[in-house]
């Protein structure tokens, strides 16, 4: 089964309006075809509406990094889907592993903005991952599997065959401790077989899953390289033009 990759990159709160301009223009034109492959910048939300006019016309999709999971209302501070879906933001990263840990999101938050993601005609890109802990403890398939199933809760087989799935081990995000190829493998294969358990294996086939954590220009061929990794969710590599293209080489 033959699936197209995507490279997203996750700038978190990272950058000005002049920055992400000045990035945009850099490589809006110099990405790969999205015949090949689906090249996505998160950013923040603030950037959102520049962002997709910076790349009107060119192969660049755009992500906010998060969303609510209401579409209106008294909710100070927060971001609506229906909102961003206006712009025209083509994907919604959810369930990251800072947002878990550091707002307290849980599973039940995160299946309920994937199913606002989609009632708005967007794509989530679902996160999960392990702690060093649980992974040290060879629970890291358990939890993880987990996670999937509570995040695809009650979603449709289509909707859960076009979603994203970024496997990130919390112990590599950051750290320059990426996870071996063989772990990578193992791990997005582990998701996929939960979406077979769940959806059926012809839904199976067709999700892509993303890893993530420390990918760089000289590791991202490795992980394309296994039948289970469709991409990569690449988080201090995107926030430079030359590693941001770079990432993109393996496609050539
Ligand atoms: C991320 O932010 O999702 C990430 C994987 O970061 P990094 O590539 O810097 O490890």
């Amino acid at each position: 089964m033959s699936r197209k990759p995507i490279i997203a990159g996750n700038w978190k709160m990272n950058k000005t309006a002049k920055e992400a301009r000045e990035f945009i223009g850099a490589v809006a034109n110099a990405i790969p075809s999205n015949d090949l492959v689906d090249t996505v910048i998160g950013s923040p939300a603030i950037f959102l509406e520049g962002m997709k006019k910076g790349v009107k016309d060119t192969d660049l999709k755009v992500a906010a990094q998060n969303c609510y999971f209401e579409d209106f209302g008294a909710f100070t501070g927060e971001n609506s889907p229906a909102t961003i879906a206006a712009l025209g933001v083509d994907y919604v990263i959810i369930g990251h592993s800072e947002r878990r840990d550091y707002f307290g999101e849980t599973d039940e938050d995160i299946n309920k903005k994937a199913h606002a993601i989609f009632k708005n005609g967007m794509t989530p890109i679902i996160c999960c991952g392990e702690s060093l802990e649980t992974y040290e403890a060879g629970k890291a398939e358990e939890f993880v599997g987990a996670q999937v199933s509570a995040a695809l809760k009650g979603l449709s087989a289509e909707q859960v065959a076009s979603s994203v799935l970024a496997y990130e081990p919390i112990w590599a995000i950051g750290t320059g401790k990426s996870a071996t190829q063989d772990d990578a493998q193992k791990m997005c294969k582990a998701v996929r077989d939960v979406v077979a358990a769940d959806f059926g294996q012809d839904v199976a086939d067709k999700v892509r899953v993303q890893y993530g954590g420390s990918v760089k220009p000289d590791n991202i061929a490795d992980y394309m390289a296994c039948p289970d990794v469709d991409g990569a969710l690449v988080g201090g590599a995107s926030l430079e033009v030359d590693s941001f293209l770079a990432l993109l080489d393996f496609v050539n």
